[in-house]
């Protein structure tokens, strides 16, 4: 026994310990989930943002195809004799004066500050459709070029290509032109940029695309922090503020002065993901309380069944020997009366006492055995009958009184006048009663008091079998009903009993329609409730055993 127990406690801590692992092991990887979609998300966001950059770029090349494939050294000759730029380079330069992007294109055959030198510049006169000299040309222009100048000072020795792209901000754009052949420059194409069109045209849609910070799950900002000032938005109503940046993206080689900034917010996948993290939790969270309150049922319910299995031999070997005591007795005392050798007439009366006796205490034990029998194979018959309870109760005192206050008990009995009729089997009552008052009446130890007291309220009679005994522990007062409960006391242990009494009185105060009631204090006495319902007067219903039916079941009060 001790074994299965002790193997009972290892499998269901086991068990625990298995479900509280999965469990953990589950949320661990939910969230693990949970994280690399997250992650996942922003940085395909972060990707995005960078595809971007690239592509505006790649906006400012696209005009220029056909650069690399120029004759560099025969537009040095074309420059070097005085003729006009060859036109390969001009249908170039056509195209790019074409592009809403660039506002104005110049063209310096010379590796010279232009400004400085005073440099007349060739500049594409579209009305014209070629090159035409000019001395006026904006001082960007002259920016430009010396930038792309002191850029390739450095860069020229090794180059691999014939023409170098340097930006100046967002102002202009220099295209170096190489002769791979000697490595030197054969001038300088500058192209203003139209940061008008590059912004409201190009930067600001491209932003857009992306959807405000709802659709795309997050707030981008063309920023330039040079003078701190938010140029386009993907969502003009989320207010600039650097705290919220998250991320930063540049563009390569290019608008030095502008980057675009970024804060992450919750996006529609994130959002998704939460959701379903969250869904997930949940369904784990009762899947795993379910498997818990199964554990602890089957883990609670065997204990009990075990204790009834031990309660239930316990009392096959307590009834056994009790029957066989009481017969032992009277066939000792039978056989020596019949033998004759018992003559003197106290003897004679002693032993027709103790026969007597005996005879009682076998007949109480296996009514007892046969009311629990009849009442586990639902056979209890029942003879309702209109009652008046102060009548049967009294019947039961003047049958009783005398072992009682034999006992030394003394009784107090009280009952309110003009108790209603109830429906009652008077057996079943005399039951119940007996039961209470042998309890009363066991469980008590110097204090031998009994209590009887009947009341009545608008629907029941009740009537309370109260006690100074040894009380009842709260923990036990709601198995004191079951069949075969003890508490477990050395006073119990001490007092003969095997758990039916109580469990009987139940199931009879059911079976009439009634409620029994415990109020405890250990150590102070207990009392005991048992109501009946009154009977309905005729006029406001039928007295008829369906309006028993409807009353509250039994219930406990600790
Ligand atoms: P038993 O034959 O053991 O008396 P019962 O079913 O009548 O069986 O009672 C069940 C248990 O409830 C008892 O063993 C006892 O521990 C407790 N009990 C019942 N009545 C009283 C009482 N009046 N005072 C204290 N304990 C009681």
């Amino acid at each position: 026994m001790k074994f299965k127990l002790s193997l009972r406690v290892i499998l269901f801590g086991l068990g625990l310990l298995a479900v509280v692992g999965l469990t953990g092991m589950n949320v661990y990887s939910l969230y693990a989930l949970h994280e690399s979609t997250i992650n996942t998300s922003v940085d395909n966001q972060k990707n995005q943002i960078s595809e971007f950059a690239f592509q505006t770029r790649n906006r400012f090349r696209t005009p220029l195809r056909g650069m690399r494939a120029l004759d560099m050294a025969e537009l040095q000759h074309f420059i070097a004799d005085g003729k006009d730029i060859p036109d390969s380079l001009l249908a170039i330069i056509k195209r790019v004066d074409e592009d809403p992007l660039f506002s104005g294109t110049y063209f310096l055959g010379r590796d010279v500050d232009p400004c400085q030198a005073n440099e007349p510049l060739l500049h594409y006169n579209r009305k014209l459709g070629r090159m035409v000299l000019t001395d006026h040309y904006p001082e960007v222009v002259c920016d430009g070029i010396n930038l792309a100048r002191a850029r390739m000072k450095s860069l020229i020795g090794e180059y691999q290509w014939n023409n170098r792209l340097i930006h100046d901000t967002e102002r202009s754009m220099t295209v170096a032109m190489i002769n791979l052949e000697d490595h030197s420059i054969a001038g300088y194409l500058n192209i203003l940029v139209n940061e008008d069109y590059l912004i409201n045209e190009f930067l600001a849609p491209g932003l857009a695309n992306f959807g405000n910070t709802k659709e795309s799950g997050m707030t981008l900002w063309l920023h330039d922090w040079t003078v701190n000032e938010v140029l386009a938005t993907n969502d003009p109503d989320v207010e600039y503020n650097i705290k919220k940046v998250e991320q930063l993206q540049r563009f390569p080689d290019m608008l030095e002065n502008w980057n675009i900034k970024i804060a992450f917010n919750e996006n529609p996948i994130i959002a998704a993901s939460n959701a379903s993290l969250m869904r997930n939790l949940i369904i784990l969270g009762v899947g795993v309380l379910f498997l818990l309150g199964s554990l602890v049922f089957i883990y609670t319910t065997a204990q009990r069944e075990q204790h009834l299995a031990r309660r239930q031999a316990g009392f096959l070997a307590n009834v056994t020997h009790e029957l066989k005591t009481p017969l032992a007795v009277m066939q000792a005392a039978g056989e020596n009366l019949a033998d004759g050798r018992v003559t003197s007439p106290e003897r004679l009366s002693s032993y027709g006492k103790h026969i007597f006796n005996e005879s009682v205490r076998l007949r109480k034990m296996i009514e007892k055995l046969l009311d629990v029998a009849k009442n586990e194979a639902g056979q209890t018959i029942l003879k309702l009958a209109p009652n008046k309870i102060d009548v049967l109760v009294k019947d039961y005192l003047r049958e009783n009184e005398s072992w009682i206050r034999e006992t030394g008990f003394k009784i107090e009995y009280k009952c309110e006048k003009n108790l209603p009729m109830v429906m009652l089997d008077t057996d079943s009552f005399f039951t119940i009663l007996g039961n209470l008052v042998e309890n009363a009446i066991k469980y008590s130890a110097d204090d031998k008091y009994l209590g009887i007291d009947i009341s009545k309220d608008d629907k029941f009679v009740s009537v309370q079998v109260s006690d100074h005994g040894i009380g009842i522990p709260k923990s036990a007062r709601k198995y004191v009903f079951d069949k075969f409960y003890r508490v477990e006391n050395e006073f119990t242990s001490n007092t003969k009993g095997h758990g039916l009494g109580l469990s009987i009185v139940k199931n009879l105060v059911e079976l009439n329609g009634g409620i029994v009631t415990l109020k405890s204090v250990e150590g102070s006495g207990s009392v005991f409730t048992v109501s009946f319902p009154v009977i309905v007067k005729p006029e406001s219903a039928s007295p008829s055993r369906n309006n028993l039916k409807e009353v509250p079941r039994a219930e406990y009060v600790s």
